[in-house]
């Protein structure tokens, strides 16, 4: 017998597989574990860092045969830490005299041991210390049941974060939450990806047995146990449909996104990976709308290096030579606080103005680096055209006669909709970040709301004085929010008068085809008559 248990559809797409139920129960509920209980832990911590370990040493001897000796060295040397008493010592001290759960206890450990290493003189050894943590996360998500690389079925889970998500997503089939919100990042990491989520099935989905056949319907918001023939048939033809789907929009890639009546929208692609920005570029995104800076950087234990932001910086924008790169400056707080952020207040450009070297660092690497592309600038989180002149004139020290990239406000919170006459002054673009614009105006929580009601008419009002805002300033708006690939929303954003999408690299070609298939005046009457209140007839 099927039993559906219903949820919210958080990324579209249907999927069949087996499950794979993650256990992130002790991690989040568990902050002391009993004592009775203590050694369990122990060894289901200690046995994390053999596997560790050992995957380690699977991966140097494929270094070693394919003649790459330096690295495998590199990796072997990772080996050795997870063996090394020290860091064995602190994982027992943590977990049986302060009752920490596994994962908490190896993250702990690893970060004190390479707190240690960094404070020696000797620096080959100090560079050890970003290895020693990162062996600590790794074997943290090994204690609560994640492989990546092997998990190639519908993923269940209490909560996931959105590094989790980047990380295990990439080999899923679905993935389906007890909680979780459908704008929280690790919903938007998942439908950039194509990978269909559900959010908010209670605590019932936990019931499931690993290895048992599941059907998701990302669309609908259920996952159904037991699924029948039929049902397994019709998942099968739907996932097929949007294969066909991807490779429809990439056969008509090069043809432009512009309305019936002749309004030309620029598709790009929001973005965290090169995986999305090859994805966007083969389905026609005329280059990356938002580059979600943050995601890389959501375990760091310190504001990110200049080396590793220009190295990270570069691989983007290698595909990209030529065309818009809009690089967002780190978009640390809320669901995106970083280790070394947790308790620090504010979001966005504000916590980073509270860190003026680390925003050079930022800047820095994004001009160093993006020599090759039409580089824009995106402020995350502003309230008020101070901060933006701030970061110009921070940009214009890390110059050096070099070309400055356009600079644009993210406009996201009531304040920056209010002021958007005077932000627009100070900038070359304007992005609306319709996210955190609806949950902000409608007191919603981000990380567990269960819809963003984009067309709310308080919503609209500040989309439409925002837009009227740029135009006004002779400059472009860009909408990069969920709502530019929403099939309702859309056509009220396009006439109210965008001249911008950006969307998750998996749906650039279906926009662009939805483009394609509006006209521009009847959008715009549709987007009048919602402004007013009113309920909108169809726009195509
Ligand atoms: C938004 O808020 O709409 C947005 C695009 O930014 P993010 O989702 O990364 O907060
Ligand atoms: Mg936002």
């Amino acid at each position: 017998m099927e039993l559906a248990l219903r949820g919210v559809s958080a990324a579209p797409g249907v999927a069949f597989g087996h499950a794979v139920v993650l256990d992130r129960m002790s991690a989040v509920n568990a902050s002391i574990v009993a004592a009775p209980e203590r050694a369990a832990e122990l060894e289901r911590a200690l046995k994390a860092l053999d596997m560790v370990a050992s995957e380690l040493e699977h991966i140097a001897s494929g270094l070693r045969e394919a003649g790459r000796k330096a690295e495998a060295d590199i990796v072997e040397t990772g080996v050795l830490m997870a063996a090394d008493p020290g860091l064995v010592a602190r994982v027992e001290d943590l977990v049986m005299k302060s009752g920490r759960p596994a994962a908490e206890a190896l993250r702990e450990a690893a970060d004190e041991s390479a707190e240690e290493l960094a404070l020696l003189a000797d620096s080959v050894l100090a560079e050890r210390a970003d290895d020693v943590r990162s062996l600590g996360r790794r074997a943290a998500a090994r204690a609560n049941g994640f492989r990546p690389g092997t998990v190639s079925g519908v993923l269940i889970a209490t909560t996931l974060g959105p590094a989790d998500v980047a990380e295990l997503a990439m080999n899923a089939k679905g993935v389906a939450l007890v909680g979780g919100g459908v704008t929280a990042h690790a919903a938007i990491v998942a439908r950039s990806l194509g990978v269909p989520m559900v959010v908010g099935l209670g605590a019932d989905v936990l019931d499931v047995i690993d290895g048992e056949e599941v059907v998701l319907d990302g669309d609908g918001g259920v996952l159904v146990r037991h699924p029948g023939a039929g049902r397994i048939a019709a998942a099968r033809a739907e996932a097929e449909r949007r294969q066909g789907a991807r490779q429809h929009a990439i056969a008509h890639r090069l043809e432009p996104a512009q309305t019936k009546d002749g309004r030309r929208i620029r598709v790009l692609a929001n973005a965290a990976s090169v995986a999305e920005v090859i994805e966007a570029l083969e389905q026609g995104a005329e280059g990356v709308g938002l580059l979600r800076t943050e995601l890389l950087f959501l375990d760091a234990q310190a504001w990110p290096a200049f080396a590793e932001q220009a190295s990270f910086l570069s691989l983007i924008f290698a595909p990209l030579t030529g065309r818009i790169a809009t690089v967002r400056l780190l978009d640390f707080g809320g669901d995106k606080t970083p280790p070394f952020l947790r308790g620090a207040a504010g979001r966005g450009i504000e916590l980073q103005l509270q860190a003026p070297d680390a925003l050079k660092t930022q800047l820095a690497a994004i001009v160093d680096a993006g020599g090759n592309v039409e580089l824009r600038i995106l402020i995350p989180m502003v309230t008020s055209p101070q901060q933006v002149h701030a970061v110009r004139e921070m940009l214009a020290t890390v110059l050096a006669g070099r070309r400055s990239p356009q600079v644009g406000a993210m406009i996201e919170t009531p304040e920056a909709a209010h002021h958007a006459g005077e932000i627009a002054k100070e900038c070359d673009f304007l992005s609306l970040g319709t996210n955190d614009l609806t949950q902000l105006v409608l007191g919603l929580d981000r990380e567990q709301s269960k819809s963003a009601p984009v067309a709310n008419v308080k919503v609209l009002r500040l989309i439409e004085a925002t837009m009227r805002a740029a135009h006004d300033a002779r400059i472009a708006v860009d909408v990069c929010g969920e709502a530019a690939s929403d099939a309702a929303a859309m056509p009220i954003i396009v006439g109210l008068g965008a001249d911008e999408l950006s969307v998750a690299a998996a749906r650039v070609g279906e926009v662009r085809s939805w483009v394609r298939g509006l006209d521009y005046s009847a959008c715009r009457e549709i987007s009048e008559r919602r402004l007013l209140g009113q309920p909108a007839d169809a726009a195509g």
